[in-house]
């Protein structure tokens, strides 16, 4: 399978090429020629498949002849080491939990895969060779891509960070890991941490010198996968044929729910896609007003949604045709404030007994919305992070909330970090590690 870019001016590549580049050399992100469709009758039988055959079923015509059959199934069992169970609210709401991995974020799918595919490509190349993975992080997917990487031979990673904006748990999970992981702790915003990437990026001088990759979210390798989540939670759904079903995404770069509209298209029967978004809204300012206006991410509880001008829209728009009306009709659209978020997060508490992730939390209330406009649908809500990655706020509300071992394990170590107040500092550190 190739892949081209949405910009058009850059020649399509092979599947290890999009992964190893992320993005392609006209800064357009990367999109696979054809999807096909999985026969109906894999669909139809889809209880009788394990989560590891669906994965290899749905991914396998995007990595083509990349990487051969037994490398890819080999992959795809140790990225899947964990559960993704649906747990019922009511017969017309259910939870889809993605938050059981080793950071606790639905990103760890994404990243180990990534990883892995990264340390298949090259596995042949010598040590002297190696290649720096980049990343840049508000909280996490440095964390999702410092476990996803860690140990894998042949791979540095480097991750800046912003010096007192992420959350406890969150620098824990960046900062413990040593090995092949180093973080650097960036003085200044999210945005100096990106800014410095991207210099690095278009630096001759240094690309001469050493090899860098970067591990975002658009990457194909992160981006695919989570297409699994929704065949999964189809599959223990067991809606009849009748039923219409609809999934809330907790959106930011809107990456996870346009790997749901990929799913769509391969044949699984989903009726709507639910963007449940913070305050940061502009998909849902767009499809109320059809005027697209990017505007700079204002911080919210729901962080990893704080997200001014979602990268992967233009996927979205390239899936519907860019057509407008088809993107409405697929697409329904809300946003809600921190207080808004709150009370959801109250509401799951005390009237299901329900913990939530603030994220999972704006979801629910995405349902909530829809719902009033289309009553007889059943709704999954993808659960995106474990509410004890956000314990400042969760524990305000509950007293149940417990620390799994995934999170209290990481909290007594130690935190080793390098300090960074420039560029030529941050240059000077990659050049000489
Ligand atoms: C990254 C993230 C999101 C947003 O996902 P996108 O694919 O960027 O839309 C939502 N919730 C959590 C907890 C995340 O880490």
């Amino acid at each position: 399978m190739k892949f081209y870019s949405l910009n058009g001016k850059s020649p399509s590549v092979s599947f290890k090429d999009a992964l190893i580049r992320g993005l392609a050399p006209d800064k357009g992100l990367y999109f696979p020629e054809k999807i096909k469709k999985l026969s109906d009758d894999f669909i139809k039988n889809i209880e009788n498949h394990s989560n590891e055959e669906i994965a290899y079923e749905c991914i396998n015509q995007f990595v083509g002849q990349d990487i051969p059959e037994l490398d890819l199934k080999k992959i795809i069992d140790e990225v899947l080491s964990f559960d993704f169970p649906l747990v019922k609210l009511n017969n017309q709401i259910s939870f889809l939990e993605l938050f059981h991995g080793p950071t606790m974020a639905f990103k760890d799918v994404g990243a180990r895969f990534m990883a892995r595919c990264l340390a298949y490509f090259l596995k042949n190349q010598d040590e002297s060779k190696s290649v720096t993975v980049l990343v840049a992080t508000s909280g996490d997917t440095g964390g999702a891509v410092a476990s996803g990487f860690y140990k894998v031979k042949g791979i540095k990673v480097v991750i800046l960070y912003p010096k007192g904006k992420v959350s406890n748990v969150q620098e824990k999970q960046l900062t413990t890991l040593g090995e092949n992981i180093t973080a650097l702790e960036v003085d200044g915003t999210f945005d100096d941490c990106q800014a410095m990437v991207k210099t690095a990026f278009l630096d001759k001088d240094l690309l001469n010198k050493i090899r860098l990759t970067s591990a975002n979210s658009i990457n194909i390798g992160r981006w695919l996968p989570q297409m699994f989540y929704f065949f999964f939670s189809y599959r223990d759904l067991k809606p009849s044929t009748e039923d219409k079903v609809a999934y809330s995404v907790p959106s930011g770069n809107f990456g996870n729910i346009c790997a749901g509209m990929l799913a769509k298209e391969m044949g699984l029967p989903i009726n709507k896609f639910i963007a449940s978004n913070n305050i940061n809204d502009v998909v849902n300012r767009y499809l109320n007003t059809k005027i697209y206006d990017s505007k700079p991410s204002i911080q919210t509880i729901s962080n990893a949604m704080d997200v001014g001008d979602p990268s992967n829209f233009v996927r979205i728009s390239n899936i519907y045709k860019n057509d407008f009306n088809s993107i409405k009709e697929n697409l329904h659209t809300c946003s809600f404030t921190d207080d808004e978020t709150v009370d959801g997060i109250k509401e799951l508490i005390n009237k299901f007994n329900y913990i939530p992730d603030p994220h999972g939390a704006v979801g629910y209330l995405g349902v909530n919305d829809f719902l009033k406009s289309y009553p007889d649908y059943k709704c999954i809500i993808l659960e995106t992070a474990h509410p004890a990655k956000f314990s400042e706020i969760i524990s305000l509300y509950t007293n149940s909330l417990e620390l799994p071992s995934q999170i209290s394990s990481v909290m007594d170590k130690k935190k080793e970090s390098v300090n960074i107040d420039s560029y030529l500092a941050f240059k000077n550190y990659l050049l000489n590690s």
